[in-house]
C-alpha cells in the first residue's frame, strides 16, 4: 500500500484535535462528543444513464456539529471521495466557521463518481438523486450545502430546484454558491482572495511593517491568487513572482518580475484554469524558473494559493530569510511536520482556516440574503467581509499572544472552545 493510501484525513484531523483537546484541557463529555461526527447520511443514488442502463452511485452527507447553526459545507463530485475524507471535511468546516464566528456548524457531502465521464443529463440525475435522499435533513434551517471540488453553480441549481419542488415552494437558502441573478451574492468571487489580504493587512500592522515596503511571492495564478495580488497592490504591496501549473508540460512554472508583475497583462495570457502563457510571458519580461521556486525568492511574504502540502520538510529551508509572513490562501499548503521549522524561523503564519475563511463568509452572506430574498451592493457585500474578517484576525491573534501560541493553534483554540461552549449551553456536554 502506497504512503499515499495510507494516509487517513479523518485520523489526522481527529488528532489535531486531540492535541488542542489536551491544550485547552477541554472536558472528557465534549472529546468523545467532538471527535467525532454527530450524524452521517450514506446512500444509493440509482440513476438511469443516457445507453438506458442503470448505475448506482454512493453519497454521504456527514453533518459534524451543529450546536452553533446549520451546518454548512460543499459536495464533491470524485471518483476517489471516501467517507473518511467527507468525515474530516466536515470536521474541519466545523472550525473554519466558529473561527469566524459564523452561527454555523460544520457539514461535508460527496458523491463518487467522476463528472468527467458523465454527460450533463446524468450529472443532473446525480443532483436531482442527492437531494432526494436526503431533502428531510438538510435545507435552510438544517444544513446548508455549496459547491466543491468538481461541483458547479449549475449542479447547485438543479439541487436547489429539486428541494423546491419537493417542499413545494421557493427556499433559496437551501443551497450556497449559485450564480448571481438566481440567489448567488456579489463579492463571492473576490471574497476569498480578498479575506486573504484582509488578514494579511491587519498582520503587516502588528508586525509594524507597511505593505508599500513590502514584496510578496504567490503560488498559484487561479481565483484566490488573482484576487489577493490585485487587493495586495492597492495596498502598495509589490508581488514579485507567481506560480502556476502548465497542463501541456505537466509541470508549474514560476514567473519573475522584481520590479513588480502586471496583475491585468499577465490576466491577459492567463487561461480559464489559471495557467499563464509561457511564451508570451516570456515576451512581456517575464523570468521563468521552475515551479518550486515561488518558495525560495527573495521576499516578505509568501502566499500558497494553490494545492495542499507546498510547504514541507523537504523545502522548509529554502525559505528565504526575509519572509516575514506566510498567508495561507490554500486550504492545507503547510504540513503539520513543516510548522515547527517555521515557528524557530521566526515566520508569522496566518493559518488557513483563519485566512481563506471569507469564501465561508460571503457563502454565509449568500445564504443570509437569499433567506430575505433581498441582495446587497457590491460594497456592502466587501465591507462586510472586512468587518467579519477582521474582527476574526484579532480574536486569534489577542489569543496566540495571550498563550504564546502559534496563529494556528490559536485558531484551533478559539474554534473548538466556541463550539464545546455552545454544546456544554445547550446540554449537550
Ligand atoms: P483555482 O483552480 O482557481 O487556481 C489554482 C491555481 O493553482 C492555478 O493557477 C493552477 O495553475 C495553480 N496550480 C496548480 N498546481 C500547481 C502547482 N503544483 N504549482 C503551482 N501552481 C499550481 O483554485 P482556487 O479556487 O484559487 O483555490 C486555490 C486554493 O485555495 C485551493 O487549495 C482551494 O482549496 C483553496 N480555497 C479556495 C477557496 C475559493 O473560494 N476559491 C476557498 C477556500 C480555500
Amino acid at each position: 500500500m502506497s504512503k499515499k493510501q495510507e494516509f487517513n484525513a479523518f485520523s489526522s484531523a481527529q488528532a489535531e484535535f486531540d492535541r488542542i483537546a489536551e491544550l485547552i484541557g477541554l472536558e472528557d463529555g465534549a472529546r468523545q462528543l467532538l471527535r467525532n461526527p454527530m450524524r452521517e447520511y450514506h446512500f444509493n443514488i440509482p440513476v438511469r444513464m443516457d445507453d438506458g442502463s442503470f448505475q448506482v452511485f454512493q453519497g454521504y452527507r456527514v453533518q459534524h456539529n451543529d450546536a452553533r447553526g446549520p451546518c454548512k459545507g460543499g459536495i464533491r463530485f470524485h471518483p476517489q471521495e471516501t467517507v473518511d475524507t467527507v468525515r474530516a471535511l466536515s470536521m474541519w468546516m466545523t472550525w473554519k466557521c466558529a473561527v469566524v464566528d459564523l452561527p454555523l456548524g460544520g457539514g461535508k457531502g460527496g458523491v463518487i463518481c467522476d463528472p468527467h465521464h458523465l454527460s450533463p443529463r446524468e450529472q443532473e440525475a446525480i443532483c436531482r438523486g442527492w437531494v432526494r435522499q436526503v431533502f428531510s435533513n438538510v435545507g435552510p434551517v438544517r444544513d446548508i450545502p455549496a459547491p466543491d471540488v468538481m461541483t458547479t453553480s449549475q449542479h447547485m441549481l438543479w439541487m436547489l430546484d429539486e428541494y423546491e419542488a419537493i417542499n413545494g415552494g421557493h427556499y433559496p437558502g437551501t443551497i450556497t454558491g449559485k450564480p448571481v441573478g438566481m440567489g448567488g451574492s456579489l463579492g463571492r468571487t473576490q471574497a476569498t482572495g480578498y479575506g486573504v489580504v484582509y488578514t494579511l493587512r491587519e498582520a503587516l500592522k502588528e508586525l509594524g511593517i507597511k505593505p508599500q515596503d513590502t514584496t510578496a511571492s504567490v503560488q498559484g495564478f487561479g481565483n484566490v491568487s488573482q484576487y489577493a495580488i490585485e487587493l495586495y497592490g492597492r495596498l502598495g504591496g509589490k508581488t514579485v513572482s507567481v506560480s502556476c501549473w502548465d497542463q501541456a508540460e505537466e509541470a508549474s512554472f514560476c514567473f519573475v518580475k522584481p520590479e513588480g508583475i502586471d496583475l491585468t497583462e499577465l490576466q491577459g495570457i492567463t487561461d480559464h484554469f489559471g495557467g499563464i502563457d509561457q511564451a508570451r510571458a516570456k515576451d512581456l519580461g517575464y523570468k521563468i524558473l521552475p515551479g518550486e521556486s515561488w518558495i525560495s525568492q527573495d521576499v516578505d511574504i509568501l502566499l500558497p494559493a494553490a494545492l495542499e502540502n507546498q510547504i514541507n520538510v523537504d523545502n522548509v529551508n529554502m525559505i528565504n530569510d526575509r519572509v516575514k509572513v506566510i498567508a495561507e490562501g490554500a486550504n492545507g499548503p503547510t504540513a503539520p511536520a513543516a510548522d515547527p521549522y517555521l515557528k524557530e524561523k521566526g515566520i508569522f503564519v496566518i493559518p488557513d482556516f483563519l485566512a481563506n475563511a471569507g469564501g465561508v463568509t460571503c457563502s454565509y452572506f449568500e445564504q443570509v440574503q437569499s433567506n430575505m430574498n433581498y441582495f446587497w451592493e457590491l460594497g456592502e457585500v466587501l465591507s462586510k467581509l472586512d468587518v467579519k474578517m477582521t474582527a476574526a484576525y484579532y480574536a486569534v491573534s489577542d489569543l496566540a499572544r495571550k498563550h504564546e501560541v502559534t496563529m494556528r493553534d490559536a485558531g484551533y483554540m478559539l474554534a473548538i472552545n466556541r463550539v464545546a461552549m455552545a454544546c456544554r449551553d445547550r446540554g449537550w456536554a
